[in-house]
């Protein structure tokens, strides 16, 4: 490896939650999240259900915690270090987890004036790769894929098979026939992932909520070799914007449209959710065995979430009290992957 760590992580996974502001459309209502002027600790109150009433106060702590007031520059202020080791070969992860509308597309993809990890760590490798050219020559590729119903589709492809197949090598995963664009600028990947975002929202106007549905992933795969030595080292970025965590209960979805379509699509999410989280914690604690094979988003990802890899988990939650079961769900989920 050319140069060491830019950061001394503790252990290879670290947790931040990230509570949104209240949206216009919700001023006025109940908030039941708060988060402690030191930036580690959320607080949340649920409120009992039943007769009895009352409320439950339960108290979560993280390695960050990002408050309502904090902008995407603090988010990627903090993420940069991990997202810029991948070009010393490390493979990196970073997840958004949380339910729909608490905030992951915006903390990865941000808005056109406002962009996200995303937009912001291509520019950051990018201007990396241009320091280190005296060094180390980089080759780039980037892919966005979108795991729907445990099908792999490939954003960047519009005659993609309509489910791509994992395979492992001596490299790690990768996807038969998958389409990577070689990219020498953050200019030329930005419009390579803006091109696949919008193949991904015009699917979606035949199936609505399929955005919501489905796991996104874009990937940064970098090949660095050293000028010096002729050493190779090979690494991939994963931002990923998870599907909405929000268990859906068999009964609420009975009563809507589409009701078998909408159960399968929340049984498949909480399958690979869960077993991300569980894959995730298995790698934290060593155990023996790591159930990648339990979902395609783990096996897809199994290279780049063990041994020497770096993982980050972003659990955003929506400030209301309506929103306290599902943020007090996120955060758990959070608060037990380390
Ligand atoms: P998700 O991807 O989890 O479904 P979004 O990222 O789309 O949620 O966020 C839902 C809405 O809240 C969007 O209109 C988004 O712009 C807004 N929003 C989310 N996080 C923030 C934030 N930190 N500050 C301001 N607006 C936010
Ligand atoms: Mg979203």
């Amino acid at each position: 490896r050319l140069h060491n760590a830019l950061v001394d992580m503790k252990g290879a996974i670290r947790v931040f939650a990230r509570l949104r502001p209240a949206l216009p459309h919700e001023a006025g209502l109940p908030l039941a999240i708060e988060c402690d002027s030191m930036g580690a600790v959320v607080d949340a109150t649920t409120r009992m259900s039943g007769r009895a009433g009352g409320s439950r106060h339960c108290r979560f702590e993280y390695d960050t915690v990002f408050g309502p007031a904090s902008t995407q520059d603090d988010i990627y202020a903090e993420a940069a270090p991990v997202i810029t080791s991948v070009l010393d070969g490390y493979h990196v992860c970073m997840f958004a987890y949380g339910q729909t509308a608490s905030g992951k597309t915006h903390t990865m993809q941000g808005a056109r004036d406002d962009p996200g990890v995303n937009f912001r760590a291509l520019d950051d490798l990018f201007r990396l790769v241009a320091a280190r050219s005296p060094e180390a020559d980089y080759e780039i590729h980037v892919s966005l894929t979108e795991v729907y119903l445990e099908k792999i589709r490939d954003l960047l492809n519009s005659s993609s098979a309509p489910n791509l197949e994992v395979k492992h090598n001596a490299f790690g995963s990768y996807l038969p026939g998958l389409v990577e664009k070689k990219v020498t600028s953050a200019s030329e990947a930005q419009h390579w992932l803006s091109v696949g975002l919008a193949a991904r929202a015009s699917a979606e106007t035949a199936m609505n909520t399929r955005s919501s549905r489905s796991h996104c992933l874009l990937c940064i795969r970098t090949t660095g070799r050293s000028r010096l030595t002729g050493d190779v080292w090979r690494a991939k970025l994963w931002l990923v914007d998870l599907a909405g965590s929000e268990r859906l209960d068999k009964a609420t979805v009975d009563r809507g449209p589409d009701a078998s379509k909408r159960l399968a699509e929340a049984q498949f999410i909480n399958k690979s959710l869960a077993s991300l989280g569980d894959c995730i914690h298995a790698l934290a604690v060593r155990a023996p065995h790591v159930p990648f094979r339990n979902s395609k988003l783990t096996y897809m990802l199994q290279d780049s979430l063990a041994g020497g890899s770096k993982t980050v988990m972003f659990a955003n939650v929506a400030p209301c009290e309506r929103d306290a079961g599902e943020s007090v769900c996120s955060l758990n989920f959070a608060a037990r992957v380390r």
